[in-house]
């Protein structure tokens, strides 16, 4: 078979999208299709643009390690200038060429070795290999409220921030204190709008600082990326992502004890009202959720223009958020900071495997992978940012080059193995992804996400958390080489 005819679909066109794409081109496949339902690339970063939209992973670290931006203007970058790197980044590589804009997958099917692709505008396609880079936290969880129809006022997901709404002099009401309402509400406190926060379960804040890059420094990391690689080591930051991991899979352990301490003495130290700490002072343990990195939340919620609302919500009523104790929080407009479906992945795009088997049946119980990026059933598919991969706070565009290094080995078997007369799929076998899983549950229970007392969108339906629950070196290390005893090679007539 010509390379010409060994095509590659890539489902997504944001951080792992394209760079599942700049892989291949490098690699000499140039028969490459990224369908893109939006308009524009950029994944989690085109649909968010709340106020105050910002990292937590250094700026230097959110690059793709082949393409460092030296003109990074912070070491936390805000959403706007991660959204114009990838735009360049896609142009510079030339991917923008490769995307199929406004096209959204709605099936894949493997027949007679191949997948075939429904679309949505009625089109189709057919590919040997289907790399779904579909993101994490782009399906929206908005509970449902009782009045809402009722409310004067405008109102949206934070992933949906409207911003036609005005918001100066106006009054705004926060939902949920994720990483997402904390960083609102830092910047709309900081502007000067009447902001409520309405929180449910506090949660435990790591301090940071965000500082500039000045322009003599941007100028040295452009001549000299030795330089650069320096400044990436910014607070320690690579020998704490290994502390970090220790500490998220060990509650014992001495990293989960400092980084704890530190949580508390954020709080004890920042928030002078004995009340209001109290009612900032969450029942978990630090790291149980996600932690969250703030350099001003404190600040922000002392303001005067600042109220904390810890009595839970009864209804929504014309002018405002009714609580339990019977107040009515007055505002104009409500932003839902109240996260993401996390365990829907590609879905709901239809996936048919061999003998049948369907993608909702194979996940009914919780999405699942084999060292997350593939699965049994589902030959020829791969995924970045799958199940069970690690996303704590780490830059997943390191963990997706991870695992395109293992998803590019196999592909390189498939096209090996592929011809004219023959075409060669392979998955993992049940046996090798059930073993796995197994391991991966055993190990999940004894993490923080598990043990802290805690509800968060780590936990998949029953409780377990979803994330990768070693340290990780071992990623890295399973990601190295792919172990094909563990996979199932089939070869079919063309
Ligand atoms: P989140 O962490 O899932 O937080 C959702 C918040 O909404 C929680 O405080 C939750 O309260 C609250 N909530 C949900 N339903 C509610 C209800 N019915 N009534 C009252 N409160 C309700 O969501 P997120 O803040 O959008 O963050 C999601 C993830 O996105 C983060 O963990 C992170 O991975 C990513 N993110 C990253 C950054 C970054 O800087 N890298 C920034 C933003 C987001 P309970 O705790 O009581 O459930």
């Amino acid at each position: 078979m010509s390379e010409q005819s060994f095509r590659v679909v890539i489902i997504g066109a944001g951080m792992a999208g394209v760079l599942a794409a700049i892989k291949l081109q490098q690699a000499g496949y140039d028969n490459i299709a990224i369908y893109e339902k939006a308009d524009r690339v950029g994944g989690t970063w085109r649909e968010n643009t709340y106020p105050g939209l910002t990292c937590d992973v250094p700026s230097h670290h959110y690059t793709y390690s082949f393409a460092r931006n030296p003109d990074w203007s912070r070491h936390l970058p805000s959403g706007a200038e991660i959204q114009g790197y990838f735009k360049r980044t896609t142009k510079q590589y030339a991917i923008d060429k490769l995307i199929q804009f406004n096209t959204e997958v709605t099936q894949a099917e493997f027949v007679d070795g191949l997948w075939q692709l429904e679309l949505k505008d009625g089109g189709r396609d057919s590919a040997n290999i289907v790399v779904a880079a579909t993101g994490v936290l782009h399906q929206i969880s908005q509970p449902a409220m009782a009045g809402l129809e009722r409310f004067q006022g405008a109102h949206f997901h934070t992933a949906r921030w409207d911003h036609s709404v005005a918001l100066e002099g106006r009054r705004v009401a926060v939902i949920g204190m994720g990483s997402t309402g904390v960083q609102i509400i830092s910047e709309l406190s900081a502007r000067g709008i009447e902001v409520s926060h309405f929180v449910r379960n506090p949660q435990w804040i790591m301090p940071v600082q965000n500082g500039h890059y000045s322009e003599q420094e941007r100028q040295a990391f452009r001549s000299d990326p030795k330089v650069l690689e320096e400044a990436m080591d910014f607070a320690g930051y690579t020998a704490s992502v290994e502390v970090y991991t220790q500490a998220l899979i060990d509650p014992d352990s001495e990293g989960a004890k400092i980084m704890g301490q530190a949580c508390l003495d954020n709080l004890n130290n920042s928030v002078k009202d004995a009340k209001l700490r109290q009612q900032l002072t969450p029942d978990h343990a630090p790291m149980c959720k996600r932690l969250i990195f703030s350099p001003d939340y404190y600040q922000a919620i002392q303001r005067s223009n600042a109220h904390l609302v810890r009595s839970d919500i009864e209804c929504i009523e014309e002018h405002g958020i009714r609580t339990r104790d019977g107040v009515l929080h007055g505002c104009d407009v409500i932003a839902f900071a109240t996260g993401f479906r996390a365990d829907q992945f590609m879905r709901p795009m239809q996936v048919i495997g061999i003998d049948g088997v369907d993608l909702n049946s194979l996940w009914a119980k919780r999405p699942s992978a084999y060292l997350s990026v593939t699965m049994p059933y589902m030959p020829n598919f791969f995924m970045l940012n799958g199940p069970n991969g690690p996303v704590g706070n780490f830059s997943l565009i390191d963990i997706a080059e991870l695992q395109w290094g293992y998803i590019a080995q196999l592909i390189d078997v498939v096209r090996e193995g592929t011809d004219a007369d023959t075409r060669l799929a392979l998955y993992p076998s049940k046996q090798a992804t059930d073993d796995f899983d197994a391991m991966r549950v055993e190990a999940a229970k004894k993490t923080i996400w598990y043990t802290g007392g805690c509800q968060s969108w780590y936990l998949d339906a029953e409780g377990i958390p979803a994330s990768w629950p070693w340290n990780y070196s071992r990623f890295v290390e399973v990601m190295k080489t792919p172990d094909l005893n563990k996979y199932v090679l089939m070869t079919g007539a063309a």
